[in-house]
């Protein structure tokens, strides 16, 4: 009996996210230091017989990590396996995880910074010699079993990299980090998801798309569905200048990409502390937000539009937030400026 399952929201998105995933490195667009390198470490890999190193990639959420991986895996022509740190809670599920791997296998590992102290320690050998010793039973009867494990390619992504310990940081050949991306490659990667869900886009919506998309190709991407379904609804199918101005109206989101989190953020830096500087766990009291939401999703961006600095005594809103939010500027603020 077949079961006609309607996709949530989520499912759906997800579903999306896969279909727009680089299929090959020519879809990848930008971070071509970081493209370089890798091939170089996979092609001389190859030519040793040998899995390459194993790879660290940071940055925010969003700007391709996962995606990399995949490309990795299928240069190698091998198979991926994807979890991430909060998942592997028992040392008896990392044992499942690496005993099923195959030899060249790439395993990648989301959210590495959140993996627990007593997993690390037994992913060190596992990563280094590809064995794995697991104590059975407890006391005099205890019990040491060495696994062999295949030669497999870890692949860590992170959004916190300070928060990965030194010793498993060092483990890794190849540590990158993963940049904003700029407006043409934004518009380049949105183009290329519109030709792939069949959306037709007026250069001057592009353009307004990639400027509200934070930097960020997933999030470009969830603002090309979103609009697409304005489209559908409010226009001839066709995203125009029009269709897109009115749907970010409706989202909330500025002209430079702000929702109303972010803006709600500014506002209590500056009314409620005077433009700072304050510190992030005041900030995240006030705000009613949690210190890691301000630190992974609002501060990168508001950063790296110059709205806020951070100086040795905590946060400050700077010249430009106060401009945005319309909010007279007072000349002894300037002090505080890095
Ligand atoms: P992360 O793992 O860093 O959170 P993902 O790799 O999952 O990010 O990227 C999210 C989505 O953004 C992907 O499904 C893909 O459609 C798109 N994307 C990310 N980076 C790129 C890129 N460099 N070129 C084209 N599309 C990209």
């Amino acid at each position: 009996m077949s079961v006609n399952k309607k996709l949530s929201i989520e499912e759906a998105d997800e579903k999306i996210d896969s279909t727009l995933r680089p299929q090959a490195w020519n879809d990848y667009i930008g971070q071509e230091k970081i493209k370089k390198n890798v091939k170089v470490m996979i092609d001389a890999a190859k030519k040793r017989k040998e899995p390459p190193d194993h790879l660290l990639f940071y940055g925010n959420a969003g700007l391709g990590k996962t995606s990399l991986a995949y490309l990795i895996a299928k240069e190698l022509d091998s198979n991926i396996k994807i979890t991430s740190g909060p998942a592997i809670e028992r040392i008896g599920d990392l044992a499942a995880l690496l005993t099923n791997l195959s030899e060249g296998d790439v395993l990648f590992i989301d959210e590495i910074h959140r993996i627990c102290k007593t997993i690390e320690e037994y992913l060190y050998p596992a990563i280094e010699d590809f064995r794995m010793n697991i104590i059975m039973g407890k006391g005099p009867m205890a019990k040491t079993l060495e696994l062999h494990l295949p030669k497999f390619t870890l692949i860590g992504a992170t959004t916190r990299v300070g928060l990965i310990s030194p010793p498993l940081r060092s483990r890794f050949g190849g540590v990158f980090q993963l940049n904003f991306y700029a407006q043409m490659e934004l518009e380049k990667i949105l183009q290329r998801s519109a030709d792939i869900l069949k959306v037709k886009i007026e250069p001057d919506a592009l353009d307004i798309l990639a400027r509200s998309s934070r930097f960020t190709p997933r999030i470009a991407n969830n603002l090309l569905k979103r609009v697409r379904d304005f489209a559908e609804v409010e226009g001839q199918g066709i995203v125009t200048k029009e269709i897109v101005k009115s749907s970010l109206g409706f989202l909330e989101i500025d002209e430079i990409g702000l929702g109303p989190s972010d803006r709600r953020l500014l506002e209590i830096l500056i009314k409620k502390f005077k433009g700072g500087p304050v510190g992030i766990k005041s900030l995240a009291a006030a705000s009613a937000e949690e210190e890691d939401t301000i630190l992974n999703l609002y501060e990168p961006y508001l950063m790296q539009l110059g709205l806020i600095g951070r100086t040795t005594q905590g946060r400050i809103a700077t010249k430009l937030a106060y401009d945005h939010l319309k909010i007279k500027w007072q000349q002894d603020q300037q002090s505080y400026l890095i």
